[in-house]
């Protein structure tokens, strides 16, 4: 179901725009038809940046996950939303994102809210005259991610049971996007790929492949592995080992690895990917300033060749650049989609 070798993609989120971080900072002042000019306006932001660089897959950007509210936990019935951060001074960490307590059966009965961000983006991308058809994909967490930010209680007393109770949530969402017309969806288990050097990599094997069981075949199924992001800080040790050989057994169609921050250690890993599955290599350093020259682009290009088939390989930043500023993320996907032509050029793929 991939078009071409060697495609260029994207991880779900882009920067916000900042007039719509310092809006989301006071969107009491604005009524609903408000946030709801101020979200379209975002994915066309978004949008605008990923079809000018001229990838073949682009998203909405996550632009509209702006409020604590708008996010997947303000879907999800049975927990208390906690916005206080519990540590407000000192260095950005992941620590600093609050938790919520689950005080309930876990529900969502309105789905997860990613279908009405793919509709929008589906609207907004048709209205657009363009001489290029980019694949649209939509992001959603997968169950064991989105356990992580939650505090066990008596019914659900570790992060294994409240996975579970969210395993069905993710996989109706899934299907309600297939329904949608949806034909690229990435199931991002980052948590599985930061945690696998201590749980068992065969239990998240199991987890990804019951959640994704009944739209496999239906839709292009990616997942996103990496090792933390949040304010461009990694949480797990950064090695793919761990991982391996267990997670070729992941039923997916593309799996996508960070190598950029991780100077291209462990690259060998992407020859067992694709002899499974298509595998989108990271070649763009999301966490640094240093903007990658189409020419350093096409360098790791040909390095990754020396381990994969060009009809297998995919490239992308090494996870979503919503942490990157836009400046830097918006020369960064140009110049992606620039290096990799090159290479294309020179195979007489383009
Ligand atoms: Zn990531």
């Amino acid at each position: 179901m991939k078009e071409q070798p060697l495609r260029t993609t994207v991880m779900g989120s882009y920067p916000f725009p900042g007039w719509l971080e310092l809006a989301a900072q006071q969107l009491d002042r604005f009524g609903a038809a408000d946030i709801a000019e101020a979200q379209d306006d975002a994915v066309i932001t978004a949008l605008h940046d990923q079809l000018a660089a001229g990838l073949d897959v682009v998203t909405d950007g996550e632009q509209t996950r702006l409020d604590f509210n708008l996010s997947f936990y303000g879907y999800i019935e049975g927990i208390a939303l906690e916005s206080v951060s519990p540590r407000r001074f000192g260095p950005p960490a992941h620590d600093q994102r609050g938790r919520h307590p689950v005080t309930g059966e876990l529900r969502a009965p309105r789905g997860l809210g990613v279908v009405e961000e793919f509709r929008r983006l589906q609207r907004i991308f048709g209205a657009v005259k363009r001489s290029t058809s980019p694949t649209l994909k939509a992001s959603v967490p997968g169950p064991y991610t989105l356990s992580g930010r939650l505090v066990p209680n008596a019914q659900y007393p570790d992060r294994w049971a409240l996975t579970e109770a969210l395993l069905p949530i993710v996989r109706q969402e899934l299907e309600n996007l297939v329904a949608a017309g949806c034909a690229e969806i990435s199931v991002d288990e980052p948590s599985m790929s930061c945690y696998a050097h201590k749980e068992d990599p065969q239990r998240f094997v199991n987890i990804f492949n019951r959640t994704i069981e009944s739209v496999g075949g239906r839709t292009r199924v990616c997942t996103h592995l990496c090792f933390g992001n949040y304010k461009a800080r990694a949480v797990g040790p950064r090695r793919l080992a761990p991982m391996f050989p267990a997670f070729l057994d992941f039923k997916c169609d593309e799996m996508h690895v960070e190598m950029a921050s991780r100077e291209f250690a462990e690259l060998e890993l992407i020859g067992p990917i694709a002899r499974r599955m298509d595998v989108a290599v990271g070649i763009v350093d999301v966490k640094s300033y240093y903007v990658e020259t189409p020419r350093d682009i096409a360098d790791r290009v040909r390095l990754c060749l020396k381990h994969a088939p060009a009809e297998r390989l995919g490239f992308a930043p090494d996870c979503g650049l919503s942490q990157t500023a836009r400046w830097a993320a918006r020369q960064k996907l140009a110049n992606l989609v620039e290096g990799v032509k090159l290479v294309r050029q020179e195979l007489g793929l383009a």
